[in-house]
């Protein structure tokens, strides 16, 4: 290539040229001319003294060109440096290579292991081309491609690995996927195939079914809705359909806790679970009547007031108060009645006389009992009979009853003792007869859901039933649900071992919803530990998940485009698909644990799938789908903009500053400082966004 030549390429390539005297100025002018020699050389095959030309090349231009390879006319190698041709590279005529491309080889085998370029071929800055493959005419490669095989000609070829976008003028879309790749477009296809081949399987299931089933598949009634729910119910031992007394209406009686102190962190468990079973049940779209009552007299409360000094109404009031705010703090709906024992003394009497004239109870000293022995349905809760309920109880003797198993329903007052006139003179109801009579009241005769504590079952719901059933003649509550125990230092939590925690304390160290969390992580038949541990893993669960609708509720209002981006439908689709599976958990007799599991792959899937360059729709969407399984589970996400977070923010825009002051020392504190309060940054090009870590 001679000197006229190379002026007259450059002359045509570079628009900045202006005077001929600059070609010496360029690296691929003084490349080209020792390729020239070097390859004279290499061809007389004095292979030492061509490559020796060629490497003085190499160090004088930066760019390095095999003797052996051949070029045509009019290369032109634009911004010099870098540049690597191979031995055995053939290159047309009118080729413009920028800086940083490879015409290399991979292979380590003898013979042609490097490109041969088409004639006026355009090779963009950092582009590979590796094998022994062609480049053919007019074609133009985008920068940083890597091109691992054929290029046709007239076509423009891009990525990693390099595949035809443009071929002959017209757009190549089918030929995206060169070799095995993801690719989103087959991605989504292949989602929608999915999708399609499900509803195929539904109408496929439906044809030759009754006309009726397939109206009911269409139009799915109410008791299409109640069906798939099932629930273990402690009376036969097994899980059954949920099938209720009203259409779509549900009543709950929950046994309150008695109001002598602060309640302990085994109390929360029955509240957090009733609570989510009741969530659940307007979720479903039932209607539910829910009472909660508080025992504010008994023995303890009597007991606690003589040793404080307050009276018995005092010391009730107050930890009636506290715990309210517990509760509330749990995040429980208010229940629909919460009523008192003390409120409610002339229902009491009047069950307990009706009792007596119906010869289930006999006074005896200014005492009533019931007579178990009349009752021939006692035990069948526990799934024992008398005998082995004596043996097994630690009874209290009493020579006025008539059997050890006879229970108390009212009391003659001790002196100084709160009292309230009866038939049988004046004293307090036992503690069993209260429920019988407001579960009446507030319930009707039959219900629906009875439910407490594991160690409820006996003596306290099957005295319940002997009570009720007795007095009204008809089935007391048609489901009974018990939750287990919860353990501390490996034993069951309980007052009365003097094995406890109080949930005031624990919410101090780790919060009530951490603790609402935790023991919604569980299933609620099966004991669970109150550990640090376990609780520790259950405070990084809730964030993870507050986290997610942190990022959900900041892309949804940030995010670049508005409406549902190509391919985002199959995301929403999917995400419906956790709500089936939260659904299925929670239909597997309140299945918590699984369900909690869903909202964590619900979570996973949206991190995965939602960024700033998703819409806004997208992101909202599948905020308000976490935000409605964790509403159903009490789990607040608001809590986090709840929070006061002006503080954090005041402290993120201290640190702009400091940065836009070049103060980084400052700057760098107050993101420790942040860090060290669970808080991340991330600097983004519209500004400083924050999430819990
Ligand atoms: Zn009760």
């Amino acid at each position: 290539m001679g000197f006229r030549q190379q002026l007259e390429t450059i002359k045509k390539r570079d628009p900045a040229f202006k005077s001929p005297l600059e070609v010496f100025l360029y690296p691929s002018f003084w490349a080209a001319g020792f390729h020239a020699i070097g390859h004279w050389l290499y061809l007389r095959r004095r292979f030492f003294l061509a490559r020796l030309v060629s490497q003085l090349s190499r160090s004088f231009t930066g760019i390095e060109i095999h003797p052996g390879a051949t070029i045509g006319r009019g290369l032109f190698i634009d911004h010099g440096m870098g540049v690597v041709i191979g031995e055995t590279c053939e290159i047309g005529d009118d080729v413009l290579i920028y800086q940083g491309a490879t015409l290399g080889g991979t292979g380590k085998d003898v013979g042609k292991r490097h490109p041969t370029i088409g004639n006026n071929v355009m090779i963009g800055s950092g582009v590979k081309i590796l094998g022994p493959f062609k480049v053919g005419d007019n074609s133009r490669i985008g920068a940083g491609s890597v091109v691992l095989r054929e290029v046709p000609a007239n076509s423009t070829v891009v990525g990693v690995p390099a595949r035809v976008v443009n071929r002959n003028g017209k757009r190549e879309v089918n030929s995206l996927d060169q070799i095995k790749f993801p690719d989103p477009l087959i991605m989504d296809l292949n989602r929608l195939r999915g999708q399609i081949t499900e509803l195929e399987k539904r109408i496929s299931q439906l044809e030759g079914a009754s006309k009726k089933r397939v109206e009911r598949f269409l139009k799915p009634n109410k008791n299409e809705r109640t069906a798939g729910m099932k629930i273990y119910n402690t009376m036969s031992r097994k899980k059954e359909d949920f099938v209720p007394l009203i259409d779509n209406s549900a009543s709950m009686y929950v046994c309150g806790p008695t109001v002598y102190d602060f309640l302990h962190v085994g109390n929360a468990r029955p509240l957090v679970i009733f609570d989510s079973v009741r969530r659940y049940l307007l979720h479903k779209g039932f209607k539910v009547n829910y009472v909660q009552n508080f025992t504010d007299i008994d023995d303890k409360i009597i007991n606690r007031a003589k040793s404080s000094g307050a009276t018995a109404l005092e010391v009730a009031d107050l930890y009636t108060m506290e715990a309210k705010k517990d509760i509330e703090g749990l995040n429980c709906l208010e229940p629909t009645s919460s009523p008192r024992v003390t409120e409610e003394m002339d229902e009491i009497v009047k069950m307990i006389q009706l009792l007596i004239d119906k010869g289930y109870a006999y006074e005896s000293e200014g005492s009533v009992f019931y007579n178990t022995s009349r009752f021939d349905r006692y035990g069948r809760l526990s799934g024992k009979n008398l005998d082995e309920l004596v043996a097994g109880a630690r009874v209290e003797k009493n020579e006025d009853k008539k059997n050890d198993m006879d229970f108390v329903l009212w009391k003659p007052a001790k002196p100084g003792e709160p009292r309230w006139s009866s038939p049988w003179g004046e004293g307090r109801p036992g503690w069993h007869i209260e429920c019988s009579v407001m579960a009446k009241k507030y319930l009707g005769e039959t219900f629906d859901i009875h439910a407490g504590g594991e160690d409820l079952i006996f003596p306290h719901h099957e005295n319940e039933i002997a009570q009720s059933e007795a007095a009204n003649g008809k089935t007391f509550a048609r489901y009974w649900m018990h939750v287990s125990f919860v353990n501390l230092n490996g034993m069951k939590m309980s007052k009365s071992l003097n094995n406890f925690l109080t949930l005031r304390d624990a919410s101090e160290e780790y919060s009530y919803p951490v603790i609402r969390f935790f023991i919604l992580s569980a299933h609620y038949r099966s004991p669970i530990d109150f550990s640090p541990s376990q609780l520790r893993s259950a405070q990084s669960g809730l964030e993870r998940i507050k986290n997610c609708a942190g990022v959900l509720r900041y892309e949804s209002e940030n995010a670049l485009s508005e409406n549902l981006l190509e391919g985002e439908s199959a995301i929403v689709y999917d995400a419906s698909q956790f709500v089936k599976r939260f659904e299925m958990s929670m239909d597997d007799d309140f299945n918590t644990a699984n369900a909690v599991a869903a909202i964590f792959d619900l979570v996973k899937y949206a991190n995965a799938n939602v960024s700033s360059n998703s819409s806004r729709k997208l992101a909202k969407s599948l905020l308000d789908t976490l935000s409605e399984l964790c509403t159903v589970l009490g789990i607040s996400l608001d809590e986090a903009a709840a929070d006061d977070t002006s503080e954090i923010d005041e402290l993120v825009r201290k640190r702009q500053e400091a940065r836009k002051n070049k103060d980084y020392k400052t700057a760098d504190a107050i993101r420790d400082e942040l860090s060290k309060r669970g808080i991340a940054l991330e600097d983004r090009a519209d500004g400083v966004r924050w999430t819990y870590k």
